[in-house]
Order: C-alpha cells, then sequence, then structure tokens
C-alpha cells in the first residue's frame, strides 16, 4: 500500500486529490492547520474524513515540517497549502512570500535531508505567467507575476527545480490554470457567481458586485485536476507540466452560464465600469460592476498549452467550463440554506 502525505487537505484540491488516493488504495495522511475549530466540512461532504489520518501542520513553521517528515516514510507528498486567494495575498504579502514561497523550502529540504526517494507535487499557477506575454502560454513561457501570489509561487516553482536538479529529488512542478468546483471557495469568483445566482434564482434578490467582467480565465473542473497531479508523480522522471482546458472566457460568460443553468433571463447593459444584468423576470439587478473589485494589477487573459501533459501523462480534462459553471450553479441551488 502507497502512503500519500496531502498538505492543505481541508482545501477544494485537497478534497478531491484525497478523495482520488483513496479510491487507487492509497494511505492518506492529511496535514491541517490548528484552527479553533479545524475545517474538514470537504472531506465530509465526499464521505473520506473518517479514511484519513490528520496531522497537525503549518507550513510557516519549520520545526513542526522536520518532525513529520522525519518520523514517517510517505511515497508520495503533495504540498497543495498555501494562502490561496490573490486578492488577500496584496494585504498580507510578507505572509505570502513565507507560506507560499520559503515554505515549500522548508518542506523540500527536509524532504531532501530525511526521505530524499520520496515523490514531491508542488503546487504551481497560471498566475506566475500574469502579464501576457505568449498566448497560449506553456511550460516554456517566461513568467512575469501580477500578485505577491503570483510572485511567491514563482519562488515555490524554481525552488522546486531546483531542488530536483541540485539534488536528484523527484519534485514535479504543476502549473496548473484555474480549476473551479462546488467545493471551491465562497470568494473566489466562480463561486461568488454560482452562489449569488442561486440565491438569486431562490428568490433573494441581491445583486452580486462584481470587478472585471472582460478579465478571461482559462477554468477546468478541479476533480480532472488532481489526477493530472498523481500522473505528475507516477512518471520516472519529475518534470513540470501545465494542465489547462485551452479554452478562455470571460468572467461575464461564466455568469452567462451559470444563469441559463438556473434558468434566469439576464439583459446587460451599461459600459465597462457601469455594466450590469438585470434579471428580466424579476426586473431586479442581478449583477452589477463595483470598481471595488477591480485588481491592483489585472492579470487580462490566461489561455493554456498543455499539449506536453496531454502526451506525456495522457491527461485531458473531461468537463466544460458550460458544465462547470452549471454544476456548480445547481449545487448551490440544491445546497441553498435561506
Ligand atoms: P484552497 O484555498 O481551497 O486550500 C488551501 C489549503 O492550504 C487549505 O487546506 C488551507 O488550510 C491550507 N493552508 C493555507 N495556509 C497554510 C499554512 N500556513 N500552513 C498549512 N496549511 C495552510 O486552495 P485550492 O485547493 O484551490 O488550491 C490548492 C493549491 O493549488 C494551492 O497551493 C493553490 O495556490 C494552488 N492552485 C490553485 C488553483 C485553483 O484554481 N484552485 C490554480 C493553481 C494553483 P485551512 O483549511 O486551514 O485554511
Amino acid at each position: 500500500m502507497k502512503s500519500a502525505l496531502i498538505t492543505g487537505i481541508t482545501g477544494q484540491d485537497g478534497s478531491y486529490l484525497a478523495k482520488l488516493l483513496l479510491e487507487k488504495g492509497y494511505r492518506v495522511t492529511g496535514a491541517v492547520r490548528r484552527n479553533s475549530q479545524t475545517e474538514i466540512a470537504r472531506l465530509q461532504r465526499l464521505g473520506i474524513a473518517d479514511d484519513i489520518t490528520f496531522v497537525d501542520f503549518e507550513l510557516g513553521e519549520i520545526n513542526n515540517i522536520t518532525r513529520l517528515i522525519r518520523g514517517t516514510a510517505f511515497d508520495e507528498i503533495y504540498n497543495l497549502a498555501a494562502q490561496s486567494f490573490v486578492g488577500s495575498s496584496w494585504e498580507q504579502p510578507i505572509y505570502a512570500a513565507d507560506v507560499n514561497g520559503l515554505g515549500v523550502a522548508r518542506l523540500l529540504d527536509c524532504i531532501r535531508t530525511y526521505t530524499p526517494q520520496a515523490r514531491f507535487y508542488q503546487a504551481s499557477t497560471s498566475e506566475m505567467f500574469g502579464l501576457v506575454r505568449e498566448v497560449p502560454q506553456s511550460e516554456t513561457t517566461p513568467f512575469h507575476p501580477r500578485s505577491p501570489y503570483g510572485v511567491a509561487k514563482v519562488y515555490g516553482h524554481f525552488i522546486t527545480v531546483n531542488y530536483r536538479e541540485s539534488f536528484g529529488l523527484h519534485a514535479s512542478s504543476g502549473i496548473l490554470f484555474n480549476h473551479e468546483s462546488p467545493l471551491r471557495g465562497p470568494e473566489f469568483v466562480t463561486r461568488k457567481i454560482t452562489l449569488a445566482l442561486a440565491r438569486f434564482a431562490r428568490g433573494e434578490h441581491v445583486p452580486v458586485d462584481l470587478g472585471n467582467l472582460n478579465a478571461q480565465r482559462d477554468w477546468g473542473f478541479a476533480g480532472d485536476y488532481v489526477e493530472g497531479m498523481w500522473r505528475m508523480l507516477q512518471q520516472d522522471k519529475a518534470d513540470d507540466y501545465v494542465l489547462a482546458t485551452g479554452v478562455t472566457t470571460t468572467i461575464r460568460d461564466f455568469v452567462r452560464f451559470a444563469a441559463e443553468a438556473l434558468d434566469l433571463d439576464l439583459e446587460w447593459s451599461g459600459e465597462e465600469m457601469t455594466e450590469m444584468a438585470v434579471d428580466r423576470r424579476s426586473g431586479k439587478v442581478a449583477v452589477r460592476v463595483n470598481p471595488k473589485f477591480h485588481r491592483p494589477a489585472e492579470v487580462d487573459l490566461l489561455l493554456g498549452d498543455s499539449s506536453k501533459a496531454r502526451g506525456t501523462l495522457g491527461w485531458q480534462p473531461k468537463v466544460t467550463v458550460r458544465e462547470l459553471a452549471a454544476m456548480m450553479a445547481r449545487a448551490d441551488y440544491d445546497g441553498w440554506q435561506g
């Protein structure tokens, strides 16, 4: 039986990855932060919380990481823990650097010292591309991150590459484009949209305020993406891979897809900064632009080229963005507790 450690197991990806590994017969250890109340709601929702061994973990604390890595021989270690919300990274840039950047070095150095045979996955991100240098973006596209989150993740990416090249670790970095699900945190734009529209469709007519509706993202389903993470660690040779759908969609179109799934009939009007969508049936505003939600430095267009992962790993996403928006909107509609 293989054993895996997942940091960030309480998050969206950690939950789906834990489910996948359990289905494959792994023994799964979940590294969780000690909070006043440990949040395992996502794992409970997937029905797997009881199958996981939980250990206390904080990516900012070297002693804690050392004890964990020294004490157990894991076959695979997935580092998904991060301060993962771009918006918060402008408020907490030092913390983002410490956890998303230096935290990776802490983990890798313990692996190098105590368990160099373990295979390591680092959760890198398309936010490292930031300012558009080329479209689509692949493993060879230069990075130009546009947020403290992205800058810290670039460090995490390169320290992973460096430990692979310097010490021969089986360390891979997955450069993942946005991936969502009904388990996505409510602060992320897709879930913010589906939660608000589900509430609206249930008759609670409160508009959702959004930032730049023209921002374009390459959105896939988290369940598909964790399969790609696992495949990376099954290769003889560690490497870096982009996972993406290759389809980019504006935030406005994501709203449209979610609204369609909920049978809402939206009419759009106004210019970029004053744009809004009114529900034709109720006559109420369902969506409006609020400049407060524009990022200090915007990432305008993310579109990934995942041909390397498709060719080498045999990976491909199964859920389209339209299906994803509908899946999330319906889950929020069904789960609505007004
Ligand atoms: P989530 O925000 O859902 O989960 C983040 C996880 O990290 C949570 O379990 C959280 O614990 C944990 N965590 C945060 N800070 C610390 C810390 N200091 N020490 C230990 N654990 C910590 O993110 P996702 O599941 O969506 O993403 C997983 C990873 O993939 C992240 O690294 C993210 O940056 C990256 N990524 C995500 C993409 C996406 O579209 N989802 C795209 C590309 C990369 P707690 O529950 O206590 O908050």
